[in-house]
């Protein structure tokens, strides 16, 4: 038996978050990249998958997901923001919605804040527009305080923003907190949606600091279901080193472009999933 080529892509973002693409695009682009399966992954909401699933039908399955901003604090005290993908959620699990909310309004909070330190240091934005640039319906990210740099001459891309000089995470010039789940609690909430828990870019150590394989070892203990290991992010030797702890910890692999259209350049299917493990991450949901 022959195993189905890997045409499944699990985590991508439209414009409900931090992608360029509205979320029907998003599933005309998937099938347009040959792609069977797409899952949409917006940060922090569930918003967009009724758009996503009214697109012309074109073959393509879409999974239903998130991806939620959590941290782990590590045994020596770092604290490390990690996202963990939520895959099949009951999207009306109180619990969840609520967690969600609470995680938009810190992000809007914390927007503020880092425009009104880039005002004070005289460079043009306001927060309207990044919010009207994030959508009505938009979660607002990073990318979009970005995309407010480059209009405003100050960087080439949006991916030359993420420095120390403007806003490139903890310790950045402009960097703001936001609020994030402890993880277990996001796994919990998850869990009791009746979702699938994957570990996003675990090793991503060109975001930040990363966790200790004695986390992902409390997570899987806490019912994670899988490691995304080919990530865009990941070198070679972060992915063999997920596919040994994976292994170890009996959680699956899957890989995922992250696709976020134009505000970044890999494209829809540049790292897919087999289809035996998404069977294997959708066996399981826990219906509700
Ligand atoms: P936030 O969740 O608001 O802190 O923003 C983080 C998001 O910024 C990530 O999910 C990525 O989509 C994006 N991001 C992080 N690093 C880069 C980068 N170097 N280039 C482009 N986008 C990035
Ligand atoms: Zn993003
Ligand atoms: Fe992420
Ligand atoms: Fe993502």
């Amino acid at each position: 038996m022959t195993t189905a080529p890997g045409r499944a892509d699990l985590h991508t973002h439209s414009t409900y978050s931090d992608g360029t693409l509205a979320p029907g695009d998003l599933v005309l682009a998937a099938a347009a990249a040959g792609l069977d399966v797409v899952a949409l992954t917006d940060h922090d909401t569930l918003a967009g998958l009724d758009e996503a699933r009214a697109a012309p039908p074109r073959g393509v399955e879409i999974v239903p997901g998130v991806e939620l901003s959590a941290f782990s604090l590590e045994p020596d005290g770092r604290r490390v923001s990690l996202h963990l993908l939520g895959y099949w959620p009951n999207p009306d699990d109180a619990d969840l919605t609520a967690a969600l909310a609470a995680l938009r309004a810190s992000r809007d909070s914390r927007g503020r804040r880092m425009v009104a330190a880039l005002a004070a240091d005289g460079v043009p934005v306001t927060w309207a527009e990044v919010r009207a640039d994030a959508g009505a319906e938009g979660v607002v990210g990073r990318p979009h305080i970005a995309r407010a740099l480059v209009r405003a001459g100050l960087v080439a891309d949006v991916s030359a923003a993420f420095t120390r000089e403007w806003i490139g995470g903890r310790g950045a010039r402009y960097w703001a907190e936001k609020e994030e789940l402890p993880v277990l609690e996001a796994l919990r909430l998850v869990r009791g949606a009746g979702g699938v828990a994957v570990f996003a870019h675990p090793l991503a150590a060109r975001r930040g600091p990363t966790v200790t394989d004695a986390t992902v070892a409390a997570m899987a203990a806490a019912g994670l279901a899988g490691l995304e290991a080919d990530h865009p992010d990941h070198l070679p030797a972060e992915r063999e080193h997920l596919r040994g702890l994976a292994a170890d910890l009996g959680l699956l692999v899957t890989g995922s472009s992250d696709f976020h259209g134009g505000n970044k350049p890999t494209p829809l299917g540049a790292e897919t999933t087999r289809r035996d493990v998404l069977e294997a991450l959708r066996a399981q949901v826990r219906p509700a």
